[in-house]
């Protein structure tokens, strides 16, 4: 695919990323939390974003995927994909959430499905506050009514590839945030 557009360059990322660690930091002043990031997506914002946060932290992952038949990666940018809305956890976190500050972090917030499940799940391990921080956040495809603590930045209704995010695996290695045409 040589056609992508950035739409968010690696410095405007580095800048935003850094402010939301700065107001992590200031949150929580004198607590430590856990990140918890929800792979694959999130692992490339959750490397930055945690060298960002003074204060002591540990990471985790935790692993998802959606019901039914994705279809290919041109389909579904050509003629979009609305999932059932049914979410499978295909790895839980490792370590005891209870009574601990938890970040759940993102790449991406579209419609809401993935954290809304994921909020739930880790809210069954009582922690002390659960807060997201979402890279991105597409408020017009929202279906759940979610929104995040810490949010880089509102998009538009794009595809979006890069720094973590893919397109059929690939991509993910990119540093700037591109748009992927629909065609
Ligand atoms: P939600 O459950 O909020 O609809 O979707 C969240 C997940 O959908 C993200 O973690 C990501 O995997 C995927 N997603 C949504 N929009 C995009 C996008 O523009 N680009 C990519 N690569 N993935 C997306």
């Amino acid at each position: 695919m040589t056609d992508l557009k950035v739409l968010i360059s690696r410095e405007e990322i580095a800048k935003r990323v850094s402010e939301m660690g700065a107001e992590i930091t200031r949150d929580f002043k004198g607590q430590s939390i856990i990140f918890v990031g929800v792979l694959k997506g999130a692992a490339i914002f959750l490397s930055d974003l945690a060298r960002h946060v003074r204060l002591d932290a540990t990471f985790d992952f935790i692993g998802v995927s959606s019901y039914g038949n994705r279809p290919s990666p041109q389909k579904e940018l050509k003629d979009g994909w609305d999932s059932t809305g049914e979410v499978k956890l295909t790895k839980d976190v490792d370590q005891s959430m209870q009574d601990k500050n938890v970040i759940v972090v993102e790449d991406i917030l579209d419609t809401g499905l993935t954290l809304t499940y994921l909020r739930k799940v880790l809210l069954a391990h009582q922690p002390r506050t659960l807060r997201i921080a979402a890279l991105l956040d597409k408020p017009s495809r929202r279906k759940l009514p979610l929104e995040g603590d810490y949010v880089g930045f509102k998009i538009p209704d794009e595809f979006v590839v890069g720094y973590g995010l893919d397109y059929a695996e690939k991509y993910r290695n990119l540093p700037d945030i591109c748009v992927v045409p629909r065609q």
